[in-house]
């Protein structure tokens, strides 16, 4: 036999298949709120001061920064959610997938652009935007306060339009400094500066940020195997704020609901809400009553309700609900009721059209 077969195992392959698989195990982010810079002010609290060290971003050195794309999403609860851009947000080993978001947000702009009617022209618009990923810069740093803990990461808005975010506020004192002496780098590591980040509530509750660096250079510690520690720490961002999900899992979480992974069935389902759940329930109960007598006395009442593996609390299954998001009305051609928790757009009736 000939040794030259048109198919082959090939390493790329199966080191592409292999990161994928890091990185979905990855989404299981063990929460620990001291991983994240407290930026947060208590109830009453008009203002407080943190004084950090940023950290290169990279464990190899280099800026302290780093940016990525990332859409949010307003749950019913009134919460925010965050989902990284697979397909803008460039990761290491992991080709750039398809995005239900960005789909959803391009679908909704190209129908905004043909819409002469300037309302279904507004509401297509106002989909595009919401759906549309923004700009987050990272940043990893050592909270004066708890040095112990040792690396923590603080995640902000991009304000690249007005140049007043966080990023620009700190690039701004990085440049004024260097002014003054061409050779000074306020984020050196070993003659730089804190910076001194104050959060203020105003009146109106919105809350400013302001960044000052520290009066004196100092190295980022006295300790070089401490400060070595800090730089060459092994978490990631992706660590603290869960990577890249799969388009399967986002495909639920563009629909405004929360994925969570059945093991049974191995795939990402919808977790259902209070209601779906007593409604499935009440549905099931009404089959049962309506249902022979089993002599066997096996009645299984919850089989077709499937449950979180980790959590027999947290109910799971297909989506339930009669309204339609946006995602399966723009996407999937749906003509059913659209969901007001979800996009609180189109004022007038009997949107969509
Ligand atoms: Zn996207």
């Amino acid at each position: 036999m000939e040794n030259n077969l048109d198919v082959a195992i090939t390493s790329e392959e199966i080191l592409k298949q292999n990161n994928e698989e890091i990185s979905s195990s990855k989404s299981k982010t063990n929460y620990d709120k001291n991983n994240y810079l407290d930026v947060s002010l208590k109830e009453g609290e008009k203002t407080k001061s943190v004084r950090i060290r940023l950290l290169p971003f990279s464990t190899n050195g280099g800026t302290p920064f780093k940016k990525i794309k990332m859409h949010s999403l307003k749950q019913q609860d009134g919460k925010w959610k965050f989902y990284v851009c697979p397909n803008q947000t460039g990761l290491e080993g992991i080709e750039r997938s398809k995005c239900p978001f960005c789909e959803l947000s391009k679908n909704s702009y190209d129908l905004a652009e043909k819409e002469t009617d300037e309302v279904k022209k507004k509401y297509y618009k106002d989909i595009a935007f919401n759906n549309m990923a923004k700009d987050y810069w990272m940043v990893r740093c050592i909270d004066r306060a708890d040095e112990e803990y040792g690396p923590k990461f603080w995640r902000f808005s991009s304000s690249a339009k007005k140049h007043d975010g966080v990023y620009d506020k700190m690039i701004n004192l990085f440049k004024i400094r260097a002014e003054e002496d061409k050779d000074f780098n306020i984020f050196s590591l070993k003659d730089g500066k804190d910076m001194i980040v104050t959060i203020t509530r105003g009146e109106d509750n919105k809350k400013t940020v302001t960044i000052t660096d520290a009066g004196k250079v100092t190295p980022l510690s006295n300790d070089m195997e401490k400060a070595e520690s800090w730089v060459k720490d092994p978490k990631g961002w992706s660590d603290v704020f869960g990577g890249a999900k799969s388009f399967e899992y986002l495909l639920i979480a563009v629909s405004g609901k929360t994925p969570i992974f059945d093991k049974a069935e191995g795939k990402w389902k919808p977790m259902l809400s209070k209601e779906e759940f007593e409604a499935k329930k009440a549905e099931q109960a009404a089959a049962q009553s309506d249902e022979v007598p089993d002599l066997t006395g096996k009645i299984d009442n919850t089989a077709s309700i499937s449950y979180a593996p980790q959590d027999a609390n947290i109910p799971c299954g297909n989506i339930t609900s009669t309204k339609s998001t946006p995602y399966q009305m723009i996407m999937e051609g749906s003509t059913e009721k659209q969901n007001d928790d979800v996009a609180p757009i189109g004022e007038a009736d009997g949107l969509p059209f």
